[in-house]
């Protein structure tokens, strides 16, 4: 099968050529500028490589129910020139083939739990934390959608006492995200997160937000397994701070194989940066 991958980022728009055991043939990356500059590169890339169906991970918000006029369409998104674009309609028309359609953040869960660690388990979350905070969910099996699609990137957490950070979330200020995203840390430090490898007491508090966060993930949703990816999920030194505080926040109620051993639990992103891409593989062949 030659099968075409779109990831669909507020940066860039990463286009790729593949199959369905996961290999990837050829991969470009274009910025995201407006639909009208960006669009036909893309578009003109799938033509080109004669592909039987493309699978998009879409920034959003983005319309996945299949009954409503605007499927396919992202909504109401900040980057104004993308609201009301109708991504997978006007890739449908281009290309005349199948078009598979979800969130970024699910086609990275589908592509864990299709070629990654998370091969076989049927309920999964993968968090992104980076310019926004995201997460895809696997629930038996299935990408949650749900009557949009998860948005628990800005879920409610607790501050902490001597937190004095407002908060960077236009909607509500000191969400998850609003706290915690890499400009969020920015903005509270007044420095890029990844200049502040050093000051351990950034990644304290970074890790309280993030455990929080998944505490809640995991009384609600039970997965059995939590990804984390994203740029600032590159401090490495922040895995071993959020599972002790996922398990002080757990205070022994759960009782599970998975939550005994934290260190298969809440694991770091595995396909080298590709799980997006994959993904998307995968969602073309589901169209298929
Ligand atoms: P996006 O979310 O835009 O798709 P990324 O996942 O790469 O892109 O996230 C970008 C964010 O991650 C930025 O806010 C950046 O400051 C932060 N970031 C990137 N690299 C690092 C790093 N090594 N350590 C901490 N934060 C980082
Ligand atoms: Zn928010």
């Amino acid at each position: 099968m030659k099968l075409g991958a779109l990831e669909a980022g507020g940066t860039k728009m990463v286009c790729a050529v593949g199959d369905e055991k996961g290999n990837i043939f050829n991969q470009i990356s274009i910025p995201t500028k407006t639909p009208k500059e960006t669009m036909p590169q893309v578009m003109a890339y799938f033509k080109k490589e004669k592909v039987e169906a493309v699978g998009v991970g879409c920034f959003g918000p983005v319309d996945l129910n299949q009954n409503s006029d605007t499927y396919g369409f992202i909504t109401c998104t900040p980057k104004l020139a993308w609201k009301n674009f109708d991504m997978a309609g006007t890739l449908e028309r281009a290309l005349g083939c199948p078009i598979g359609f979800d969130t970024d953040v699910n086609s990275s869960v589908l592509g864990e739990v299709t070629f990654g660690q998370a091969r076989g388990k049927r309920c999964v979350v993968y968090v992104t934390i980076g310019t926004g905070i995201g997460a895809g969910i696997l629930i038996e099996g299935s990408l949650l959608h749900g009557m949009l699609h998860p948005e628990a990137g800005h879920v409610l957490v607790k501050k902490r006492n001597d937190d004095p950070y407002e908060g960077i979330c236009p909607y509500h200020k000191d969400c998850f995200e609003g706290l915690a995203s890499g400009p969020a840390i920015k903005s509270r430090w007044g420095k890029e997160a990844a200049a502040l490898a050093d000051e351990k007491r950034v990644w304290e508090l970074e890790s309280y937000y993030i455990a929080q966060a998944l505490t809640g993930y995991i009384l609600t949703l039970s997965p059995e397994m939590i990804i984390l990816g994203g740029g600032v999920m590159n401090q490495a030194q922040l895995f071993p701070m959020i599972r002790q505080k996922t398990l002080e926040l757990l205070n022994g109620y759960i009782r599970t194989e998975e939550i005994e051993h934290m260190e298969n639990y809440i694991v770091q992103a595995s396909l080298n940066g590709n799980q997006g891409i994959m993904g998307c593989l995968e969602l073309a062949r589901r169209k298929l």
